[in-house]
């Protein structure tokens, strides 16, 4: 559907990822480098701690695939090993450490999973639509566990988590990204989809959070009202928007976590805010 640019005429279905959204609530700024500018300004360095997330989110997604007789938990293990990634770190032997913490969070997590219990989908992509904004997502895990109050199973969002931060209950009953993957679920799969889990690895933590109705439309509404924000900012851009403006729709965010800001290099009143100069292994869990 085509922007028309008359009052009462359908608006452009605005396309986004959860993360697309969280983005621009975050720092307008932040936003237009990582999705409207082009060519697209310069990345700092990659993150250590996004190496460790990812290579525990690769084994497990890979364990799920492996046929059922060999998904022990020294398979996952193993295959943290196989397919660790090395960027970011001080050095080999700070990866290597990492790699090996890594690779005991995983053992320890598949050795408390049934094998035999497959999931409905692993990093599987769904998608769903209103008439202002079409969402797509890929989510961790999707589960198919007993209806604990009828009879037939219902859909559950797992969401792996490796940071260094505890989190609470209500990380997982706030998530934006999680509400939507669980109603985009539902709608695919014709299924009831409203619990959310954000499973933490290095704590063992399970933080779950059951919708209702209720709470996923007021989620699906304030998605809605972002999108409808970023539509309007990427449509002036289009104009296209004079540089010397970009501040006036973009306006930057500058605050403590500038620091982990990808574009801080491209953001001077991101560098005045951050502080200190974090290295990329500084957001890395103790050990
Ligand atoms: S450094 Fe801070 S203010 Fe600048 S773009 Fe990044 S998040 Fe926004």
């Amino acid at each position: 559907m085509e922007q028309l640019g008359f009052e009462g005429m359908p608006r452009r279905l605005y396309s986004c990822t959860p993360t697309r959204l969280s983005t621009w609530l975050d720092c307008p700024r932040r936003y237009r480098m990582s999705y409207l500018d082009r060519p697209v300004p310069p990345k700092g360095p990659p993150w250590a701690h996004n190496s460790v997330g990812a290579s525990v989110h690769n084994a497990l997604a890979g364990w799920w695939r492996l046929p059922l007789s060999r998904r022990t938990p020294q398979a996952a293990g193993s295959l943290v090993t196989t397919g660790w990634i090395s960027e970011g770190f001080a050095n080999d032997e700070q990866s290597a450490r990492y790699r090996d913490w890594a690779r005991s969070l995983v053992e320890e997590y598949a050795a408390g999973l049934d094998p035999a219990d497959e999931p409905v989908g692993v990093e599987r992509t769904v998608a769903t639509r209103t008439d202002k904004i079409a969402v797509s997502g890929r989510i961790d895990r999707l589960d198919a566990r007993p209806r604990a109050d009828a009879e037939g199973t219902e859909l559950i969002v797992v969401d792996y988590k490796t940071g260094r931060h505890l989190l609470s209950v209500d990380d997982a009953r706030s998530s934006l990204a999680l509400a939507l993957y669980a109603l985009a679920a539902s709608r695919a799969l014709r299924k009831e989809c409203k619990r959310v889990e954000l499973h933490h690895l290095p704590s063992g933590q399970v933080l779950a959070w059951e919708h209702t109705p209720e709470s996923l439309q007021r989620h699906l509404r304030r998605a809605e009202d972002i999108a409808e924000e970023c539509a309007d900012a990427d449509e002036r851009m289009r104009a296209p928007l004079p540089r010397e403006k970009y501040d006036e729709v973009f306006p930057p965010q500058p605050g403590p976590a500038c620091g982990w800001c990808d574009y801080l290099r491209n953001c001077p009143e991101g560098q005045r805010a951050a502080g200190a100069p974090r290295r990329p292994w500084d957001a890395l869990a103790e050990l």
